[in-house]
């Protein structure tokens, strides 16, 4: 498979162990894969393991999820540059695209790529700069079979197992891969490969696995109307507890596949030609975030983790028509402190997940 997406021009970007972590980086080759590598995630942890088992997918997602890939961490939006007449020109910077394969995607990570097209594309002004990465996309799935203990997107309706959004999907045993295509382009690659027919014990075997997916997962959100429990509860004690904890890192946002909040700035050469506006990943957890005409709106640690919760889960569905959040578990488990939106929304909500 890595061979034919190569052949029609795709860069393959697949999981790698790096740094004890597993992250998305260049895959030339299946070996470079985690094999035999499992994970163990709680709040505030997250180690690897070397299990000796065939299996290169049995572990949940590490920090890193699609959306670097598409929306930049840093880029040059444009550029102003000042002619020998003195006259200012403002130049496009678009990215320059080449066609990427991911391989290994997850059903929270596809469900995340939903909502940041929404966020990206379907508004009245749709960002080139995440549309040209996202036309160059070519996805490979993989049904989660081993959540970790932060998951919980069971309970949110996106995954374990992907339904959508899709090229191609495997499930993986222990012999080797089911492989089915979603997409028009997923088919004509699979055409391109040499494939056996599944057995009815191997589908039976993929059935289980996706309930066992489900069953393993002991998280939830709460499962009222959580926008309308949320508002209704904006000065619940429980917002100062969790601030008394909270560092305001930002970690939580970093991670989130869905979070899209960013800051702008220029950069002026020095000599005086020109200039460069960048956009970088920002977060609601930093004093600068909300600081607007000589006043910081959220100066304090509880109004931002509280706008941060009933913006994911509340105003986001009047915005996007969507929750923000996909169950992916990262900001509990890269959260230093172990904090945990679903017990935390369960708490100010009354209804303990
Ligand atoms: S809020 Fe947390 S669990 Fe929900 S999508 Fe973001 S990182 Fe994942
Ligand atoms: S909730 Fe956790 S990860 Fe998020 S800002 Fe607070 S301490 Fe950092």
């Amino acid at each position: 498979m890595l061979d034919a997406l190569r052949r029609r021009g795709y860069q393959c970007v697949g999981p790698q162990v790096k740094e004890a972590g597993i992250v998305y980086a260049p895959l030339t080759s299946v070996d470079a894969l985690p094999r035999g590598v499992n994970d163990q995630q709680s709040p505030g942890e997250y180690r690897l393991h070397d299990s000796g088992a065939a299996r290169c997918f049995a572990w949940a997602n590490g920090a890193q999820a699609l959306k670097p890939l598409l929306f930049a961490p840093r880029e040059t939006l444009w550029r102003v540059e000042r002619g020998d007449d003195g006259r200012i020109q403002f130049r496009e910077t678009l990215p320059v695209v080449s066609p990427v394969a991911v391989i290994g995607v997850r059903a929270c990570d596809l469900a995340a790529l939903r909502i940041q097209d929404k966020v990206f594309l379907q508004g009245a002004h749709p960002d080139p700069y995440y549309g040209a990465r996202r036309q160059a996309l070519f996805l490979v799935a993989v049904n989660c079979s081993h959540p970790a203990q932060t998951c919980f997107c069971a309970s949110t309706g996106d995954g374990p197992s992907a339904v959508q959004g899709y090229d191609l999907v495997l499930d993986e045993l222990d012999e080797g891969f089911l492989v089915a295509a979603g997409s028009d382009a997923g088919a004509a690659l699979l055409d391109d490969l040499t494939l056996g027919v599944s057995s009815d014990a191997q589908r039976r075997a993929v059935e289980r696995q996706h309930v066992d997916a489900v069953q393993t997962q002991t998280r939830r959100l709460p499962s009222r109307n959580l926008r309308d429990a949320l508002f209704a509860n904006l000065e619940h004690p429980r917002w100062q507890e969790v601030a008394d904890r909270c560092l305001s890192c930002g970690n939580c946002t970093m991670v989130c596949p869905t979070c899209f909040c960013h800051a702008e700035q220029d950069q002026a050469h020095l000599d005086g030609t020109g200039s460069e506006h960048q956009r970088e990943w920002d977060s609601c957890f930093t004093q600068g975030h909300s600081y607007i005409h000589g006043l910081t709106i959220r100066a304090d640690t509880r109004s931002r983790y509280r706008q941060w919760l009933t913006h994911k889960l509340g105003s986001w569905h009047d915005q996007f028509d969507t929750s923000g959040c996909v169950g992916c578990g990262r900001c509990i488990t890269w959260c230093p402190v172990g904090i945990d939106i679903t017990e935390e929304a369960g708490a100010v909500c009354g209804d303990q997940p």
